[in-house]
């Protein structure tokens, strides 16, 4: 059944809606989309507030942080005045108030392959989208996305740097197919350096990226998009499915 935009929705969304890659059609999609968010620190602030600005039906947000004050130079979902608390109670808090129309879940729970399928279970995600800090959690949100056909988007930074790339699972290429999967645990990698400005950017391309992939714009399937703020060069650089990765099996 056809989703139809309440004349409040049409009003809010308009600037979106004017938009010839858009229009109406576009925005009742963007109206439906369900989505799980894994991580809600410097790629996850920008990310959320942008669907939730965007007017999404659901987002669901993973994630076991408590907001330290070493955060606030690049999770600008946050303020002061939440330091101490639990990153997913103060993302609610913010993105209720920004759009009361779209539902907002939150767990504060570590994702792994077993804790996973109970937020699996119950809802049909559109997309499974990695906002996390570390290589650990982006094969794993890249393998739960194969396994469970679930369209997805990673990126990652590093200081001014960053990289994003959007699967198809079975039709794309994976992140497996292009990065190897490190060896270790994330928690002996270290703070890396980081300029705010680049989860900035890359988390908002996250959120483009689900947006574009929803209206069948053109996205990074089968690509990778190598950002360098330095230089300020964004390059995409065509990758291919291996044929032994897990996603061809
Ligand atoms: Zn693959």
């Amino acid at each position: 059944m056809r989703y139809i935009l309440t004349e409040k929705q049409k009003q809010r969304y308009s600037r979106q809606i004017i938009s010839p890659e858009i229009g109406e059609e576009g925005q009742e999609r963007i109206s439906e989309l369900k989505i799980l968010q894994i991580g809600c620190g410097g790629l996850g602030s920008p990310f959320s507030l942008y669907l939730t600005a965007a007017g999404i039906k659901e987002l669901t947000i993973i994630d076991n942080d408590i907001l330290d004050i070493s955060n606030l130079q690049r999770q600008i979902l946050y303020n002061e005045s939440q330091i101490g608390k639990d990153k997913v109670n103060s993302a609610k808090e913010v993105l209720s108030k920004l759009n009361s129309e779209v539902q907002i879940n939150v767990f504060k729970d570590f994702i792994d392959e077993t804790s996973i399928k109970k937020y699996l279970k119950e809802k049909n995600y559109d997309f499974i989208v990695d906002c996390s800090d570390n290589f650990k959690t982006k094969f794993l949100v890249n393998k739960i996305a194969i396994k469970n056909n679930l369209r997805c988007v990673i990126a990652g930074i590093k200081d001014f740097y960053g990289q994003v790339i959007t699967i198809n699972p079975k039709k794309t290429a994976c992140y497996q197919c292009v990065f190897s999967e490190p060896i270790g645990t994330s928690s002996e990698e270290g703070p890396l350096p980081v300029i705010g400005v680049t989860p900035g950017i890359l988390g908002t391309i996250e959120a483009l990226e689900v947006i574009k992939t929803a209206l069948g714009l053109p996205n990074l399937e089968n690509k990778i998009l190598m950002v360098n703020l330095i230089d300020l060069r964004f390059n995409i650089i065509q990758i291919v499915k291996n044929d032994n990765c897990i996603c061809s099996t």
